[in-house]
């Protein structure tokens, strides 16, 4: 965590408070899959960043029935936004705990770049709350600046197997339901945080972790055809990027298909339709896995700077392809250099503006800035710098800045004037190559 700068995402306005920082999230949730029905009780421990009188929580379409805290007066919920007035104020770097039970229909949130959140499947649940979907179902502080650790205790039908975040500590029949705990022990930014409820059964994954796909039964033969290379591309990743983040890593194969993939702390959601051998499956199987290095463990400040979650997910997957013996990073370089000439070149990489986000673009030239920077340092400077970036920021938000500043401190190369062309004008420089 960065103490010096907590800011709100002026991409997700609406979203977030900066006065405060959560530092534990306990969610006691149940959901009951027949009428869709989530009714929760989360606990934050805050810290005050600020003096401060009240703090605001974002919680989206659910119904607040109580709050509760040593140091609470009153609480006003409206707009997603839940103020809540302290009896007393809080000093700078106080703590309070803060206890909040809710109820209702959970629903994804709508912003510029679609639904985020909480969405029925035909026969289940799947949380995707990239960018600001976090809210459709825990009361949070919905800043990507503010990484929390979290406990999981969630109550369903039985029959069902519940995924969330990091390492899964119990499963227990109580009253007709089956009740599920998990830790995610390591800080995790609110968009990351997870729940997948399907029928589904776990299958181990050789690795060196904890590694298992929930998937559905009737999936496992395109399945275990599709994952095959997953323990090598772990391999591979650990060896590259340096050692595994977190706990476990989990993948989860929903019953349907999904436009796209996406990443979770610690695990990676996948459509049926990405349950094949093709390389545009391959490539996402390994640019979610890259994730877990690239954007969970060390995260960016806010999402103007996203070119440092997809530009090197995207890098990943041109690594994995030469490693698996496809087309060298070098050559899916070149072809994508040439592919992004013939689009239009009116997008700062660094701040592309919300509705361009996710825009694909953002990630083929945020790999081509990863592969600039490569050829410039050399490939022990540059694998050497990705290992160290990665060991020093693990938990931690970042910016392109911390990034520029990073790189000249550990390699002594400077990379302003590559990080201006790169990531701040629109042209698109020439393609880089490797110093002969
Ligand atoms: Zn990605």
């Amino acid at each position: 965590m960065s103490p010096h700068r907590t800011p709100v995402d002026p991409y997700l306005p609406g979203h977030g408070d900066a006065s405060y920082e959560v530092q534990h999230y306990d969610l006691d949730l149940d959901y009951a899959l027949e009428n869709n029905i989530l009714s929760g009780r989360a606990t934050l421990q805050i810290r005050a960043l600020k003096r401060l009188s009240e703090v605001t929580l974002d919680l989206h379409h659910l119904k607040v029935v109580k709050v509760t805290g040593p140091k609470i007066s009153k609480y006003e919920h409206r707009n997603g936004r839940l103020r809540i007035k302290l009896a007393k104020e809080l000093d700078e770097g106080d703590r309070a705990s803060l206890t909040v039970t809710y109820r209702g229909v959970p629903k994804p949130v709508r912003d510029e770049v679609g639904d985020a959140g909480w969405e029925e499947l035909t026969d289940g649940v799947i949380v995707a709350a990239q960018p600001g979907g976090a809210p459709s179902w825990f009361p949070c502080n919905d800043r990507t600046s503010d990484k929390a650790t979290y406990s999981f205790k969630i109550a369903t039908n039985p029959d069902y197997l519940v995924v969330c975040n990091g390492i899964r500590t119990g499963t227990r029949r109580r009253a007709g339901r089956v009740e599920w705990t998990y830790e995610q022990r390591q800080p995790m930014a609110t968009y990351l945080a997870t729940v997948q409820i399907g029928r589904y059964v776990e299958i181990p994954i050789a690795a060196d972790i904890p590694m298992s796909a929930a998937i559905p039964p009737s999936r496992r033969r395109s399945y275990d055809n599709a994952f095959a290379d997953q323990g090598a591309m772990f391999e591979f990743f650990t060896r590259t990027f340096g050692p595994y983040p977190f706990d476990v890593y989990r993948v989860v194969i929903t019953d349907e298909a999904l436009e796209i993939p996406l990443e979770a702390q610690s695990l990676s959601i996948f459509g049926t339709n990405f349950l094949n051998r093709q390389w545009d499956s391959q490539r996402l199987i390994a640019h979610e896995l890259s994730h877990q290095w690239f954007g969970n463990a060390v995260t960016m400040e806010t999402l103007q700077d996203i070119w440092l979650h997809e530009g090197f997910a995207c890098y990943s997957e041109w690594l994995w392809s030469q490693e698996s013996g496809g087309p060298s990073t070098a050559e899916k370089a070149a072809h994508h250099h040439a592919a992004l000439l013939r689009k239009p070149q009116n997008l700062v990489l660094g701040s592309p503006g919300i509705a361009e986000v996710f825009d694909d673009r953002v990630y083929k030239r945020g790999a081509l800035t990863v592969h600039a920077v490569r050829c410039r340092l050399g490939d022990e400077a540059f694998f050497d710098l990705l290992r160290a970036w990665i060991a020093e920021h693990n938990g931690e938000n970042v910016t392109t800045a911390d990034f520029v500043a990073f790189t000249q401190a550990h390699t002594g190369v400077a990379i302003d004037d590559l990080i201006d062309a790169w990531v701040y004008r629109t042209e698109l420089p020439e393609l880089p190559v490797t110093a002969a």
